[in-house]
């Protein structure tokens, strides 16, 4: 018996209602909000039971108290952007609610994303006594879980090295698009890759190292790029423990979307400082955002697989261990039962379990979270259960 308030109404947020719909009986009321109140009205006509629609705007705090107030949700799970985070957590703060996201804050002016910003609430949530569950997608989200999840089944004595590894099999049926958001995505790109090695961060230049990986589920061989992602920031120091040595991020691109995303990079349209226009200010990249197709849309049209997961080597009762734990989630599938394609599921679902296990009060904890440090193994069943298993292989 909870109620959620949801915030945001992209491609990601259009799932996680469709499965909070699905599960009536934890979700008793939902509460969907956004800046623009039509596309949660269009969510919201695609579901078989009523929910509230809001318009809210999430980087003005006193308007999200309000709502808040209001609505009185147990959890608010932030799914707008993550320039939005530190503002929605200000509100649940003032308001005593418990916060979900599914990426870490990121400055509007600066393409840069770190926990220290969020983490800085931690004394502020304890003293409240309420939680903030960082990270609650696939990647950052899924991927710590099953870290922990090798972690807490003692399948290493030690561990060398995480690689987790994120590849989408799929057109789109667009010559270039993005699967989420495309101005988060393009930003997420092209910045310079970071990894961990032997005590400290290296940083390397965007999409330096490349190799060739052999995916399973029919998938085969992708060439997957180095990329710095969130989730490395948290878990290098969980994995500190089992004297984690390396650990890195691959994406896979194909060489049309980075042809793509080269030209576009050349001439200047993925900049996100303002230039002036016509007499106005435009900022490249937002503009670039406005042309492409919105993510959102992408459902029919996108065919093929997504498979996600880690890739973890050490060592246990003195041998070597190679551990690989993934999902694979096909497009059609997805748009089948929620009409959205894979990116937007693997998010949408487990920020939807995460929501399920603190509004149950199965997660339960004062201050701010990393999905790794809360037990994985009721969000590890509720993945089987809610749409996305996953698949153990030892060698
Ligand atoms: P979309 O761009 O499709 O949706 C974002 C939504 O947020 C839009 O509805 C937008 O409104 C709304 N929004 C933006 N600014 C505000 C504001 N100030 N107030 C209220 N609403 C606002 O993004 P996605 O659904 O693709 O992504 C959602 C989040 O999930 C992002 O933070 C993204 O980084 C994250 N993500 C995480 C992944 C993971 O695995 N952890 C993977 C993929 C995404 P409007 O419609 O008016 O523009």
């Amino acid at each position: 018996m909870a109620r959620i308030l949801i915030i945001g109404a992209g491609g990601v947020s259009g799932v996680a209602v469709h499965k909070c719909a699905q599960a009536s009986e934890v979700f008793t009321d939902i509460c969907l909000a956004s800046r623009t109140k039509s596309k949660c009205d269009a969510i919201a006509a695609q579901l078989k039971r009523p929910i509230r629609t809001e318009q809210v705007d999430a980087d003005n705090v006193p308007e999200l108290v309000t709502l808040i107030r209001d609505f009185q949700p147990d959890v608010v799970l932030n799914l707008a952007l993550p320039y939005q985070d530190l503002h929605i957590m200000d509100a649940c703060l003032e308001t005593g609610v418990h916060y979900i996201d599914a990426a870490n804050y990121e400055p509007l002016d600066e393409a840069h994303f770190e926990y220290s910003w969020q983490w800085a609430y931690q004394d502020r949530f304890k003293e409240k006594g309420i939680m903030a569950l960082l990270g609650c997608g696939f990647d950052p989200g899924v991927t710590n879980v099953f870290t922990s999840w090798a972690v807490k089944q003692n399948y290493f004595d030690t561990i060398d090295t995480l690689d987790i590894i994120d590849a989408n099999a799929a057109d789109n049926g667009h010559p270039f698009a993005t699967n989420f958001n495309p101005e988060i995505n393009i930003r997420e790109v092209s910045a310079p890759g970071k990894y961990y090695a032997d005590g400290q961060f290296i940083e390397t230049k965007p999409m330096e190292f490349s190799q060739v990986f052999d995916f399973p589920g029919g998938i085969g061989p992708k060439k997957m790029y180095l990329l710095w992602h969130e989730e490395l920031e948290s878990l290098v120091p969980f994995l500190k423990q089992k004297g984690l040595k390396e650990a890195r991020f691959w994406m896979t691109f194909s060489d049309n979307y980075l042809k793509h995303l080269e030209v576009l990079e050349n001439v200047g349209m993925t900049r996100i400082d303002p230039v002036k226009f016509q007499g106005q200010e435009i900022v490249p990249i937002q503009f670039l955002k406005a042309l492409l197709p919105d993510p959102a849309t992408l459902g029919p049209t996108t065919k093929g697989k997504t498979c996600i997961g880690c890739l973890i080597r050490g060592k246990k009762d003195g041998k070597d261990r190679q551990y690989y734990i993934y999902n694979i989630c096909d497009h059609q599938e997805c748009y089948k039962e929620v009409m959205s394609q894979a990116v937007s599921y693997t998010t949408g679902v487990p920020a939807m379990i995460g929501a399920m296990l603190i509004a149950t009060g199965v997660w339960k904890g004062a201050g701010v979270y990393n999905m790794e440090q809360l037990d994985p193994a009721p969000f590890m069943e509720k993945l089987n259960q809610y749409g996305l298993p996953w698949v153990e292989e030892f060698k």
